[in-house]
């Protein structure tokens, strides 16, 4: 989701094949010796952790996780199945999709090409010479989905959820963020000394010679760096409000004078139509760079974009040197994935939707997606009743809040419609090519939307992917087939262990919608006040003590959380194990009680679950660059922060009310 992409880059194993025979949660990955009321997060799989180490090319792990990687091996399976035959009637599914991962595969022919494919785009920015060649070369960039140094993308009206509009979104940053170029503490100095022998070794990669590759690094670095200065940073980044600037097609020209924005739309075969610019300080920066840098310098700055976009569809040595700064370097993981899992992943990013039909075919019965929507209607009616509980909000809010929540579209496994990626020419000798065409069908596919009333029925991600998110234009909540396995969601598992696991993340997901950023949209999707000023300061109040809680979780001395950054999946979460928890209980009246496991109540195994399935181990180079922007705390605070708040935990583990995993009365936070 555009504006808030980095946000919903969110928040895990089989069914028709099993991954392993083990239904529920595992008493043998619990550390026995722990003590759940010091550390949950220890004691719910310490032991799994301890006896599984992270593999070289991770940098997290968990069951959780292993499950993401079991998924790709369900789609590398069918790729490689469908890749057998040769002969799909051309622009098919499986012809897409078989043919990609198989030039993809071939490695050997992908090396042999080494920069080759690229040189005839490397050429065209080598030949910049007019302030107007630079224009059609970023409008060139954009048709290929290389959105630098800014970007163009299809989203809802913030005021109007019924339409779709162009908005134009600041980019063009090689550094995971602002923060990177501008921030004195060491580590960031490191980061910009490794980023700045990085661009040089690419450019060198590219045939550029080291002298000059160097001095060409520099360039970059300081074109980036005062893009940075122009750009938010990644607290602001969380406020829609921040970037809700609509503006007249005709009052682009005042903002960004420089820019041919006629030939620019023309060309992407746009209407000159109203459109958002989320930072119109960032789209001025572009412009006085269009006025005063010399082309010289904009011929590298576009050249390393390409390079620094396209280096995974080059040759082994852009491969590895891209994995040196951008793994090793920022995560901590040693080794790449291996050449088939990067394959399939390629596959699913570009053509998920052409390959996800098969895998929801094997991988998603229909049982589990009755089962899925049934929980989450009940977590849905548990939110009802959370709201309706509230003693802090008034009955006019929560009126408003019930019309948002009744509003919600939940949408399970896969979308109703699939695209059908016409017009994409994959052949298995053209990696590249395959890539480019792929990518400019996506983006032709996102532009095709502006100037339409929305469609509500795409997805924002594709059928294996093991994730899940809320998007606030939509108010919807999406569930892709994914992340509906094992040890997340297990039909033959108990109630407890399903609320438990999938059942918080739905809880997250509704939270969402409630969050301090999504609760700024209304049941349509609109950027509108629905909240009385003193409900509003209330919840602001009650939202503070998260930031408060999650400003005190340390990684290493001197760097901790930054509350406010994660503080919409922190309310998330909190909400998520709460209206889970009410949820499950609900289900369970009437009914008999379900059974112990190894001497754990059902209630128990409720939070174990949730323990097990969001616990992970983590690289220390992960956490750096988690805290600084990610907006998702690290699992060790995602399961201990809010279990700490909650009574039902503290009750079921019989926890004294001076336990660590108790917070004290004077701290115990509570928003939904
Ligand atoms: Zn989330």
């Amino acid at each position: 989701m555009p504006i808030r992409s980095k946000v919903l880059a969110i928040c895990i194993a089989s069914i028709a094949v099993p991954a392993y025979a083990q239904h529920g949660i595992d008493a043998n990955d619990i550390r026995r010796e722990g003590v759940p009321c010091n550390d949950f997060f220890d004691y719910a799989n310490g032991a799994w952790r301890a006896a599984h180490a992270i593999p070289n090319y991770m940098d997290r792990w968990s069951r959780r996780w292993e499950s993401g990687e079991i998924n790709k091996e369900h789609v590398r399976d069918i790729l490689a199945d469908v890749s057998q035959k040769t002969d799909w009637s051309k622009g098919s599914a499986e012809q897409l999709s078989g043919d990609f991962y198989a030039a993809c595969m071939d490695e050997g022919r992908v090396n042999a090409l080494d920069i080759k494919p690229a040189q005839p785009l490397l050429d065209e920015i080598g030949a910049l010479k007019t302030r107007a060649d630079v224009q059609r070369a970023i409008a060139h960039l954009h048709d290929i989905g290389i959105a630098v140094p800014f970007g163009l993308f299809a989203a809802q009206d913030l005021h109007d959820p019924t339409q779709v509009i162009a908005h134009l979104s600041a980019g063009g940053l090689g550094l995971p963020d602002r923060d990177y170029y501008l921030k004195p503490e060491k580590r960031f100095v490191e980061t910009r000394a490794k980023y700045h022998e990085h661009v040089a070794k690419m450019f060198e990669l590219a045939g550029v010679k080291p002298a000059v590759a160097k001095a060409d690094a520099q360039t970059v670095f300081a074109f980036e760096k005062r893009l940075a200065q122009a750009s938010l940073d990644n607290v602001a980044l969380r406020d829609p409000k921040q970037q809700d600037h609509k503006t007249r097609y005709v009052d682009l020209a005042k903002l960004a004078p420089s820019f041919s924005w006629d030939a620019y739309f023309d060309a992407a075969k746009l209407a000159h139509a109203d459109l958002n610019v989320t930072q119109p300080k960032f789209l001025q920066q572009v412009d006085k760079e269009l006025r005063t840098t010399p082309v010289a310098q904009w011929r590298i700055y576009l050249g390393w974009q390409v390079l620094n976009a396209g280096a995974d569809s080059l040759s082994a040595p852009f491969v590895e040197e891209n994995f040196a700064f951008n793994g090793k370097f920022l995560t901590g993981a040693t080794e790449m994935k291996p050449r088939w899992k990067r394959c399939a992943e390629a596959t699913d990013n570009q053509l998920g939707e052409a390959l996800g039909k098969k895998y929801v075919e094997k991988y998603f019965p229909p049982e589990a997606k009755a089962r899925t929507q049934a929980m989450v209607k009940n977590i849905l009616l548990a939110m009802g009743d959370a709201i309706r509980a509230l003693d802090w909000m008034s009955e006019e809010t929560k009126k408003k809040a019930q019309e948002k929540l009744a509003a919600f579209n939940v949408k399970v496994g896969y979308p109703d419609k699939w695209k059908d990626y016409a017009g994409v020419t994959v052949v298995r000798d053209a990696y590249w090519n395959d890539v480019m065409s792929a990518s400019r069908w996506n983006v032709d596919d996102g532009r095709a939307q502006i100037g339409k009333p929305v469609d509500r029925t795409r997805w924002g991600m594709t059928p294996p992917t093991s994730n899940a998110y809320y998007n606030p234009f939509l108010n919807e909540i999406v569930f892709p087939a994914g992340i509906l396995q094992p040890p997340a969601f297990d039909v033959n598992a108990i109630d407890a262990v399903n609320y438990g696991a999938i059942g918080v993340v739905i809880g997250h997901e509704i939270t969402h919608g409630f969050d301090d950023e999504g609760a700024q949209f209304d049941a349509k999707g609109a950027l509108t006040n629905w909240w009385t000023q003193q409900d509003k300061d209330k919840f602001g109040a009650r939202a503070q003590c998260v930031v408060k809680q999650f400003d005190g979780y340390f990684i290493e001395p001197g760097i901790h959380h930054n509350g406010k950054l994660v503080l919409g999946e922190s309310i998330a979460d909190l909400g998520g194990a709460k209206i889970a928890w009410l949820a499950y209980k609900k289900s369970r009246e009437g009914k008999a009680s379900e059974p112990t496991l190894d001497g754990f109540t059902p209630e128990q195994q409720f939070f174990i679950a949730w323990g097990q399935w969001r616990g992970d181990d983590i690289r220390h180079e992960t956490q750096r660059t988690m805290v600084q922007g990610d907006p998702h705390p690290i699992a060790k605070y995602r399961v201990n922060g809010p279990l700490s708040n909650l009574p039902a935990f503290r009750e079921t583990f019989q926890c004294k009310a001076d336990a660590p995993m108790v917070r004290p009365a004077a701290d115990h936070c509570e928003v939904w």
